[in-house]
């Protein structure tokens, strides 16, 4: 099994070689809104057929180089077929292949064809290292961010070990009492964090009511202090859960709360499940985890989320009222077979089992889980 991991690069860029990155940037987005308008006439969204209808023009009108117009074609396609709706293309991205990047492993320096082969330091950590050591890197996209710094993102392929006959799957419920709990009860209180958010909020209470310069600096540096402070915490939570699924050499599982928002056909949602999604910190913590698992080569599960913390996990029952539920606050009592249990452990235990009908059974038509091997592209943040 592998698992495809996009790893983030600051690169160290010159005052001079911005003009030509921003230069090329630009003209990549031209190409790619040129290829779409092309492909909207004629329909065609075949990316050969559509070569042979836009390369010419698209070259002479941008000046872009052969590869470039190439992969802007591959752009365009892989975005229409994934979003079926695209506006317009921005100078913020360029695909680049073999042929127009190349890492360097020995002095952590990348080439990049623009107008022509430029080098590049990178401003990269541990993580990013290890990640890229070895590998034989073949796609990437070169980033800029609205700040104005520039990125590479390294598509790596990871190899996770083979689960093996029994597989054992440990299931995490994110974000409800707790940060996270496990089916195994082992759990995160998201008592502390709750209370340095609320003295933050306390203090920029006071702060916003004076409205000073003075005082919109502390705000910034306030939630600046209370972001750096979840990225700790989720940084401690994700490498204690990769611990405890390598010790056991378990699977972790996760309810597959990031593509709600995205999907296509969306879902009827509740309040709870909307403000988990649109949480970054649990999603900041997927990250860390999948990253953190995919270097100890612990396999990440992810299972269609619903009505995982309604449901009895001795008996499959939910509650037969329509906005009724078996569960309180902290205590799951079914009403059908009497178990009672820790709510959030509960829902922990149905994410696991979901993870395991799927880790056992990978071939079963029918299943729509996501294994590790299909998950978008994840981004590796710099620490
Ligand atoms: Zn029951």
């Amino acid at each position: 099994m592998t698992q495809l991991l996009s790893v983030k690069c600051r690169l160290i860029v010159s005052k001079e070689l911005r003009t030509e990155i921003d230069a090329t940037l630009q003209g990549f987005a031209d190409a790619c809104n040129q290829i779409l308008k092309i492909g909207q006439g004629f329909k065609q969204w075949n990316t050969t057929k559509l070569h042979h209808l836009a390369y010419k023009t698209v070259r002479a009108s941008t000046g872009l180089g052969s590869n470039h117009v190439c992969m802007a074609i591959r752009r365009v396609v892989g975005n229409v077929k994934a979003v079926k709706q695209i506006h317009k293309f921005r100078p913020t991205s360029i695909s680049l292949n073999e042929r127009t990047f190349r890492y360097w492993e020995e002095t952590q320096e990348v080439g990049i064809t623009l107008t022509k082969r430029h080098r590049f330091k990178l401003a990269i950590g541990g993580y990013q290292i290890a990640l890229l050591r070895g590998q034989k890197i073949t796609s990437a996209t070169l980033n800029k961010t609205r700040q104005g710094d520039y990125y590479i993102n390294f598509v790596v392929e990871i190899d996770t070990p083979p689960t093996g006959k029994t597989p054992k799957v440990i299931g995490v419920d994110l974000g409800r009492r707790d940060i996270a709990t496990t089916s195994t009860n082992k759990s995160w209180s998201g008592e502390q964090i709750q209370t340095v958010r609320d003295r933050f909020s306390r203090v920029r209470a006071g702060v916003q009511s004076k409205r000073t310069r003075n005082s919109r600096r502390l705000l910034r540096r306030l939630s600046g202090r209370e972001q750096r402070y979840q990225k700790w915490l989720n940084h401690n939570i994700s490498k204690e859960l990769v611990q405890v699924a390598k010790q056991s050499g378990a699977a972790l599982v996760f309810e597959d709360l990031t593509n709600i928002r995205q999907s296509l056909n969306e879902k009827p949602r509740n309040k709870t499940e909307r403000r988990r999604t649109n949480n970054w910190a649990f999603h900041q913590l997927r990250i860390f985890v999948q990253y953190k698992a995919a270097i100890a080569g612990v396999s990440v599960v992810f299972v269609p989320p619903g009505y995982t913390s309604q449901t009895c996990n001795r008996c499959g029952h939910i509650h037969p009222i329509k906005g009724k539920s078996y569960r309180s606050v902290k205590k799951f009592k079914c009403g059908y077979c009497g178990f009672e249990h820790d709510a959030d452990v509960n829902a922990a235990m149905n994410i696991a089992a979901l993870g395991l009908s799927f880790v056992s059974q990978p071939e079963r038509p029918g299943m729509n889980c996501q294994l590790e091997g299909q998950i978008p592209l994840l981004t590796i943040f710099q620490i």
